[in-house]
């Protein structure tokens, strides 16, 4: 990732710290400064780094239990607003979200129940006020922020901890699609509250209001994919009437494929009818303005297009076109060739068809070119 500095490397995992964070150091130190001087502004800022080394502990508390179950991260990253692991998925079981979304906050029960020991019995606002040794005012402090960590990423909506360990805790009972849509609605519930909070007490809860909104949405709509896709077919709803370009076309002719369909990525398919890549319509016009219209398509194509066999199930497509970040898959025969595509914006359609009329399934029944 660009703009990110890498402080190491845990198990396969890159530790890397954001710009964005480094500069937010720097702000801190000087508004610290400006209200207490030198020794104010390194107490705050050490204190600020202390409650992020919390915050990186407790993405590693995911990272380690995602590992358990088989699932790697290529990257924890530091940004001012806390911490991201990469992971690549959640494991599907219930029972392993659990504990991947619960290892998170139970690093920072652990970082507290050490730091109580330390701290002594002194916890209260009262006691805090009397803490004349620096050391232990920090450990008491760092302590409280780790307990807000745990309480805030517990609230019961997506992304939070919260929200997965919710929906895990659903889903034992009533199936990973049904317990999605709950925890969505929970978490927009808590939204709402958020907002409303938000007007009469401090603005920023306004900001973690959408965005919890937003999240919740997102996982709703995913879930509901998810189920809409199970016992579904590639080749029951993959694009079968789509434009294909030869190796030899030139930026020119898919261009002018463009203008002709309603398509923005073109399969590029050689003699023997295999997927060599995609062109997209964006990479096709910045080649027209750099590059001139006789570049050959093959210069400015995607090339790891992801294929699946048409008779593959359609919920492991989905996984190929979500987690390798592509727009696009390729659907292919027996022997190789290309038969269909599967988009997002195919797939959006298949969800509308589905609201629409939730009985409508895309299975066998649909005379599909499988046929
Ligand atoms: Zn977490």
């Amino acid at each position: 990732m660009r703009w990110s500095l890498t402080l190491g490397s845990l198990g396969g995992t890159v530790i890397r710290i954001h710009v964005t964070f480094l500069l937010f150091l720097i702000w801190l130190w000087a508004i610290f400064y400006r209200q207490g001087g030198t020794e104010a502004a390194w107490q705050g800022t050490a204190f600020i780094v202390l409650v992020f080394l919390g915050v990186l502990l407790h993405e590693l508390g995911h990272v380690y239990a995602a590992r358990y179950f088989g699932v790697p991260t290529r990257d924890v990253t530091l940004w001012p607003f806390g911490g991201i692991a990469s992971m690549e998925r959640m494991p599907e079981k219930p029972s392993e979200e659990l504990i991947v979304a619960i290892a998170g906050p139970l690093v920072n029960v652990a970082i507290v129940a050490v730091l109580a020991l330390f701290v002594g019995p002194r916890l209260d606002a009262e006691g805090l006020a009397q803490i004349e040794s620096p050391a232990v005012s920090m450990a008491a402090k760092v302590l409280w922020a780790n307990v807000v960590l745990v309480a805030f990423n517990l609230i019961p909506a997506f992304p939070m901890d919260g929200g997965r360990v919710l929906r895990a805790l659903l889903a034992v009972r009533m199936g990973n699609a049904r317990a999605t849509e709950v925890a969505a609605s929970i978490g927009q519930a808590f939204a709402v509250i958020f907002g409303v909070l938000g007007i009469f007490y401090n603005p920023m809860l306004i900001v973690i209001a959408v965005f919890i909104f937003l999240a919740a949405s997102g996982e709703a709509a995913n879930a509901q994919l998810r189920a809409v896709a199970q016992g579904a077919l590639v080749s029951d709803v993959m694009i079968t009437a789509f434009q294909s370009l030869p190796t030899s076309a030139t930026v020119n002719d898919a261009v002018d494929a463009l203008i002709r369909t309603t398509q923005t990525e073109f399969p590029i398919v050689d003699g023997a009818g295999r997927l060599r890549g995609v062109l997209m319509r964006d990479a096709m016009v910045k080649a027209l303005k750099d590059q001139g219209p006789d570049t050959p398509v093959l210069d400015v194509m995607v090339t790891d297009i992801p294929a699946v066999s048409a008779r593959a199930k359609l919920d492991t497509a989905l996984r190929s076109l979500t987690e390798k970040r592509r727009p696009v898959v390729g659907v292919t025969d027996p022997d190789g060739r290309l038969i269909g595509l599967l988009t997002l914006e195919n797939l959006g359609e298949m969800m509308m068809v589905h609201s629409a009329r939730p009985e409508t399934r895309f299975g066998p029944w649909h005379p599909g070119p499988s046929s």
